[in-house]
């Protein structure tokens, strides 16, 4: 059968009454299973473990989500043969039969929309939109990846090799082998469904070692690929503490490749153990990281100042400020700027604060860590500008902080420079455009950024010197579409990767030419 060409799922429209309900109905359905018990999976076999990662409602901390199995070494070192043995055959399955394996789920996940994102509403404290939009992203990348590795599959045809006479060449693209795949909490069912999938659908078997906060709905993502048919030991779900079993298979000398989306922190530590031969290993380790931001909006003084006030407002306050693609920073020039942050101030004041499946513009911070840091990072930001809005933690029985702007922040403050990965923003003054590019050019990071302005000159200037992977212009910095936006970005922001690319499968596979005297 022909493969439909690409098209982004559509977005959920909850100001419709019946979309509501429905919303509704799905959280009070995955409300009845709560508390569950969830085993690890490795060749296809289920195992329950003593040791458990107990996951929590951040809006409600009294409210268990469910009780996940946890690896140790042992499982791992277990998971990883299981790994290796399916290899053997997975690599053999033709593209297009891996491919129909993300179409069939991307097609039930379609059907069971509201369910997927009302679990990892509860999970991971994203709101109605935020869920939806996190759901439409990992039936997205089901669908584009499956095109992609078909597309990769046909690339003698398409896109042919210069010929020579008395020689037949071809090139394809293999898998690697086996990966570790370490998604994170922040979208935790279309990131971890985009890292899984992209490496799987390229021939390779992985080890799915999913964020500790967010188990449970990743463990509903596993068990839809399982229902869709994809053999056993393709994906190995084995949830665990990164110290040891994250560790324990980034130097293991079989692993090929580590796919790792997270902090800065990590991602370095990551790379650094990868980048050291474990005896008997005979491959340098890929390693893929999508690392964190502090991304910003620039305003100067030609722009639609209302626009900018909004998007500077969404970017950073759009599921609590915990995306990478976060705008943390806004930087306005000086005879605009009171006009701008007046606005800012206003439309935050309009954020309210409370529980994600009551549907709050601003929702709970992930978990107690995150809160504390977050509430830290405050009060430093008490010290190095002028509060606006916020400032402090708010009411509810769970991880709830107020969004927060500061005012008059210099270039060189920690919440100017630190990723925060809250509802925390700084504004800070420039005395023109130019000044305004080049504070925000003044980062270790370089993942997202938008330029406002109508000044058509300055917009081709700023496409070139603003330095992200993903730059936009008269537009809020998140909320990239796989397939339209291809995501990922500079320097510390991760090893330039571009998921939703045409790129990103090239990461996963190696080239191998054939060519034959005829
Ligand atoms: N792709 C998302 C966006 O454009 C951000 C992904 C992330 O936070 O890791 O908003």
């Amino acid at each position: 059968t022909e493969v439909k060409p690409y098209a982004n799922e559509p977005f959920t429209n909850f100001a419709l009454e019946e979309n509501k309900k429905a919303m509704q109905a799905a959280i009070a359905k995955v409300k009845t299973e709560l508390g569950r018990h969830y085993p690890l999976t490795i060749g296809g076999e289920k195992i329950e473990t003593e040791a458990k990662i107990t996951s929590i409602n951040p809006g409600n901390v009294d409210e268990v989500v469910g009780y996940v199995s946890k690896a140790d070494q042992k499982l791992a070192e277990q998971a990883m043969q299981a790994a290796l043995a399916t290899f053997e055959t997975w690599k053999k399955v033709p593209a297009r039969e891996r491919a129909e394996y993300l179409f069939k789920a991307a097609k039930l996940m379609r059907e069971r929309k509201h369910e997927f994102s009302a679990l990892m509403m509860l999970e991971s404290g994203k709101n109605y939109v935020e869920a939806d939009v996190d759901t439409a992203e990992a039936i997205d990348f089901l669908e584009f990846y499956g095109r992609e590795m078909i597309r990769l599959s046909q690339v003698n045809e398409t896109q042919p090799l210069t010929r020579i006479p008395g020689e037949d060449n071809n090139i394809s693209y293999i898998p690697l082998g086996v990966g570790v795949i370490i998604p994170p909490w922040n979208f935790p069912l279309a990131i971890c469904a985009g890292m899984t999938t992209a490496a799987v659908v390229s021939g390779n078997t992985v080890l799915l070692k999913p964020a500790s906060t967010t188990p449970v709905i990743a463990h509903k993502f596993f068990a839809l690929m399982e229902e869709v048919g994809l053999p056993a030991g393709v994906i190995n779900f084995i949830p665990g503490s990164g110290a040891e079993v994250g560790d324990y298979l980034t130097t293991h000398p079989k692993t090929r490749f580590i796919s790792f989306t997270g902090s800065k922190e990590v991602g370095l530590r990551i790379n650094k153990l990868a980048a050291d031969t474990a005896p008997g290993q005979i491959w340098i380790k890929r390693v893929i990281a999508e690392m964190g931001g502090k991304d910003g909006i620039v305003v100067d003084e030609t722009a639609d100042l209302e626009a900018a006030a909004t998007a500077i407002v969404a970017s950073a306050f759009g599921f609590q400020g915990q995306k990478c693609s976060a705008g943390s920073r806004a930087i306005i020039v000086e005879s605009v700027y009171d006009q701008v942050a007046e606005r800012v101030v206003e439309l935050t004041k309009q954020l309210q604060v409370g529980p994600q499946e009551q549907n709050f513009a601003a929702g709970p911070v992930i978990d107690k860590t995150s809160y504390e840091r977050i509430l830290e990072y405050i009060e430093v930001g008490k010290q190095e500008g002028t509060l606006l809005v916020g400032g402090g933690k708010a009411e509810g029985n769970g991880y709830y902080i107020q969004p927060t702007v500061f005012g008059e922040a210099g270039g060189k403050a920690r919440i100017m420079q630190e990723e925060i990965f809250g509802p925390v923003l700084a504004l800070a003054k420039a005395k023109d455009w130019k000044e305004a590019i080049a504070m925000y050019n003044d980062t270790e990071f370089g993942l997202t950024g938008s330029y406002f302005s109508t000044d058509e000159d300055r917009i081709a200037e700023a496409l070139e010197t603003v330095h992200c992977g993903n730059l936009y212009i008269n537009r809020k910095c998140t909320g990239a579409l796989v397939g339209v936006h291809p995501f990922g970005g500079f320097n510390m922001s991760g090893t330039d990767s571009k998921a939703g690319g045409y790129d990103y499968l090239l990461l996963f596979t190696q080239a191998k030419l054939t060519s034959r005297k005829i």
